[in-house]
């Protein structure tokens, strides 16, 4: 009889465990934050340099789940930024140059309208001008590109809570005279552009836009120095302030303009740059635990690659040297490859194998449980 019990006792403890289990898994792979982290133009070439030009180990390495990417727009097999950028922040296919709208050039609900409106909050880190393809696509809807000064005046009836990049002039040096950091001002924004204010004096009651360059941020190269690393921890410490939940879209905007100038050391510079801000990212999502990380990348630039060095040995004449890099490109624009994207945090494993870009969004959305 007290074996009966001993037994009835062993299966009743084996059950509750089994079932906190589940419990523990399904509450694991449900994250409650989600930053996406977009190198625009980074193929596998530029995110490889990163091991061979920084001197200790990239953030690259911290990923477990790594898939890749087709990028092909509705309208080519090679995308451009905002058909891509619209992929991933409305989950269409649709043709070059859309930012934000359909085929048919018709809006589409992007991932911050979506979680703005169940209370998340959402923040875009950039090194372009904040009207660039990549940023516009996540909270405008326009059937060009170009249409940078319509962009800027879009933003200011977006959802977005905080913003930090260049793009100055499109709001208070426009064609049609009207100042729209007043604009800005009256809708809840505290815009600063003179720099990056301390996480402390952030608070959720308001909205921030940093707008610190006329138009793009300057180039590594150039002495931007630590602004998009520093710009996605303020955004994260600001953004983690809501409970909800928050969506931080950070991108390494010029990785793509070194690869249209064929410029290995420009690219390189801004591949490294990105990776700090990937190391924020990931350092904030590892204490939090609620939180993903989605590294990827709108298509590749420039047909970047890492090849080995032509050398003239006496009496040998041209051999390849494969201890030394040519950083060549094979064109000025961009390419079909496929591209990487990299996942850390609860749900991670939904992001690997041969994936359509469209499909990042519609996978973020169902482990959010909104779709
Ligand atoms: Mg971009
Ligand atoms: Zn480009």
């Amino acid at each position: 009889m007290r074996k009966l019990l001993y037994i009835l006792l062993a299966a009743s403890f084996l059950t509750s465990a089994c079932n906190k289990n589940i419990q523990q898994l399904s509450k694991k792979n449900q994250p409650k934050n989600v930053i996406l982290l977009i190198g625009d133009g980074m193929g596998l070439s530029q995110l490889s340099s990163s091991y061979y030009y920084k001197k200790s180990e990239p953030n690259f390495s911290r990923f477990k789940h790594i898939g890749l990417i087709r990028t092909y727009s509705s309208s080519h097999k090679i995308t451009d930024s905002a058909s891509s950028a619209t992929a991933y922040s409305a989950g269409v296919k649709t043709y070059n140059g859309a930012i934000g709208v359909g085929p048919d050039t018709l809006p589409v609900e992007t991932i911050v309208e979506v979680l703005a409106k169940r209370n998340w909050s959402t923040g875009l880190v950039v090194t372009s001008s904040i009207t660039h393809a990549t940023p516009a696509s996540f909270f405008a809807h326009v059937k060009s590109r170009s249409m940078s000064e319509e962009i800027a005046a879009q933003f200011i009836d977006s959802p977005v809570n905080f913003l930090a990049g260049g793009g100055l002039k499109y709001f208070n040096n426009r064609s049609d005279q009207v100042n729209y950091l007043d604009k800005l001002k009256s809708k809840g924004f505290i815009v600063d552009t003179t720099g990056l204010a301390k996480s402390s004096s952030l608070n959720l009651q308001n909205k921030y836009a940093f707008l610190l360059a006329q138009d793009a941020m300057p180039t590594m190269q150039k002495g931007r120095a630590d602004f998009l690393p520093n710009a996605t921890q303020l955004a994260i410490d600001f953004l983690k302030q809501d409970k909800d939940g928050f969506f931080l879209m950070a991108e390494g905007s010029q990785i793509d303009w070194g690869g249209h100038a064929n410029d290995g050391q420009y690219v390189i510079t801004e591949v490294l740059d990105f990776d700090l801000a990937i190391g924020k990212a990931l350092d904030f999502a590892k204490a939090d635990g609620n939180t993903l990380v989605l590294v990827t990348a709108d298509h590749e630039t420039g047909g970047f690659t890492l090849a080995s060095k032509t050398i003239k040995v006496p009496f040998k004449g041209d051999i390849s040297d494969y201890d030394q890099f040519d950083e060549s490109f094979s064109t000025g624009g961009h390419s079909a490859t496929m591209v990487p994207i990299f996942a850390y945090g609860p749900g991670a494993e939904n992001f690997t194998g041969v994936i359509e870009n469209t499909a990042v969004f519609h996978k973020i959305l169902k482990l959010l449980g909104v779709e």
